[in-house]
């Protein structure tokens, strides 16, 4: 009987926003709003995941379709902030790679990373550590890293690993199957003495997070030629990369990898048929639109008056305030638009810790007048001043099994207080950044979004899966904010020289 292959995983998971104000400490990853434990080490790596929906949970049952012992060595995930310090990447990727060493030898290796991670040292930490975790075990071992859709992904990430696999779909729902893919190709690479040809190709273009959808057209129709590619005789694998714009690195933008049976000619040629097909549509894979937030707030407010409307809420989605790309979580431009505009059955998170502790000081069923939001940077709003009753007060922990963005499932806002404000706007205080990905959120401090005519909920693509089936519509508001959906509202230094949409001119050698 041949021999059970022995593969190890490890991954720190960050999608660095460069722009965004809250550094991404050590203290950050001492615990995440996205899972229970931010640092996961052995049997409670695979423990965690395992329920999940997450790219660990595919590996676990890749391991039992091809009975391989699955090795979990560290995974380290927080939510998406500012550039990592170097602290982190040392101590981290220190202890990541020092346990690679010692618990080798190792068949191959699931590297599980976001793809968009950015620290002090490091503007392509993904290929850093993948770079070093390919000098310790040599060229002979297969590597491959999965990734986030919203991957920059860098030429050396494709260099030093024998294959990257993407999620196809964002909203993420497809963890599970594209670490299935990693696995078969890694088990095939250790028992066959194989390696794919591969080619990345990196078209200079941006895709505009209003167009990230990948259910939707224009960036369906990317996902669609690279189904139409995998369909090809010889073609083993291929991914997309979205890119993830609030990153000033080289590597932003969009990226189309091919793997090929034994051809890199073919796998080129395949990618390069992606790509011009992509930088074709270049101008509709880019439109910052969407209503501002008074026009939104009106808009709303109009819909939910009429008889003839759907059931269910109108969903506001805050694209300047996406707590899941980085931003602070406590932006302030739709709920003072909402007091402006006299709103009353809304309902929506804010983040603020210093409000949670007057609440809590205060006492539940207690009424208060504070000010909420607008702190953490000058990004995001003013505070706004409510007065209203205390209603909730809790640890701010829930739990959702069913779909959701990128799988994730143990959640942890913090301590969690919510007013019901005389105003009218019923606003959850949380003390952590967690995108507003699932409905639990409210449910576990009952309230039913379902209920109220309007909700806020901060994100572009990741709130969809949980708030689609309930919204009556859902509106996609240009917010200001650390994740515009504007790039000309930043200040790059470090990008690629020409790059669409910041050079409109820019030209594509392979079009
Ligand atoms: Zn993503």
């Amino acid at each position: 009987m041949p021999k059970k292959l022995r593969i190890a995983t490890l991954g720190i998971h960050h999608e660095t926003n460069t722009f965004a104000s809250n550094k991404t400490t050590m203290a950050e990853f001492e615990r995440s709003g996205l899972q229970t434990y931010a640092v996961q080490r052995g049997q409670q790596y695979y423990d965690m995941h395992k329920s999940a929906q997450t790219s660990m949970a595919g590996f676990i049952q890749a391991s039992e379709k091809h009975n391989f012992e699955l090795v979990p060595l560290i995974f380290a995930a927080t939510d998406p902030a500012g550039t990592i310090s170097k602290e982190v990447f040392n101590t981290i990727g220190g202890e990541a790679l020092e346990m690679l060493e010692s618990q080798g030898p190792f068949d191959a290796i699931l590297i599980n990373q976001m793809g968009a991670a950015v620290s002090e040292e490091y503007p392509d930490m993904d290929g850093e550590l993948a770079r070093r975790v390919r000098t310790i075990v040599g060229p002979d071992v297969p590597v491959a890293m999965t990734l986030d859709l919203h991957a920059n992904v860098s030429k050396l990430m494709a260099e030093v690993t024998d294959a990257l696999v993407i999620y196809k779909t964002n909203p993420h729902i497809d963890a599970i199957p594209r670490a299935h893919d990693a696995c078969d190709l890694v088990v095939r690479m250790a028992t066959e003495n194989w390696r794919p040809a591969k080619w990345l190709e990196q078209p200079p273009m941006v895709v505009g997070i209003f167009q990230h959808d990948t259910r939707d057209m224009p960036m369906k129709a990317v996902i669609d030629d690279l189904e139409s590619v995998l369909r090809l005789p010889g073609i083993v694998g291929g991914s997309i990369g979205q890119g993830y714009p609030w990153s000033d690195v080289y590597e932003n933008g969009l990226s189309c990898y091919v793997l090929h049976e034994d051809s890199i000619d073919k796998a080129k040629k395949a990618a390069q048929w992606i790509a011009r097909r992509a930088w074709s549509n270049r101008k509709y894979l880019y439109k910052p639109v969407g209503p501002s937030p008074s026009e939104a707030v009106g808009y709303a407010l109009t819909q939910a008056a009429l008889k003839s409307k759907k059931p269910g809420p109108i969903v506001l989605l805050d694209v300047g305030d996406n707590i899941g790309a980085g931003s602070s979580g406590d932006s302030t431009f739709l709920l003072s638009e909402a007091l402006k505009q006299n709103a009353r059955s809304w309902l929506q998170t804010i983040r603020d810790p210093e409000a949670i502790d007057m609440c809590i000081k205060a006492g539940i069923g207690k009424s208060i007048t504070v000010n909420i939001g607008g702190k953490a940077d000058s990004l995001h709003g003013k505070p706004v001043e409510l007065t209203g009753r205390i209603t909730r007060m809790s640890d701010g922990r829930f739990e959702d099994g069913g779909t959701v963005h990128a799988g994730w499932r143990f959640f942890d806002a913090g301590t969690t207080v919510v007013i019901e404000s005389n105003e009218g706007p019923t606003v959850a205080l949380v003390t952590s950044r967690v995108g507003n990905m699932s409905r639990e959120q409210f449910y576990s401090l009952g309230y039913r979004p379902e209920d109220f005519d309007i909700v806020v909920a901060k994100g572009v693509v990741s709130p969809r899966p949980a708030y689609q089936p309930i919204a009556s519509e859902m509106v996609t508001v240009n917010t200001p904010g650390a994740t515009s959906g504007d790039m000309s509202t930043f200040r790059y230094k470090h990008l690629r020289k020409s790059l669409y949409p910041l050079d409109l001119n820019a030209q594509y050698a392979h079009d």
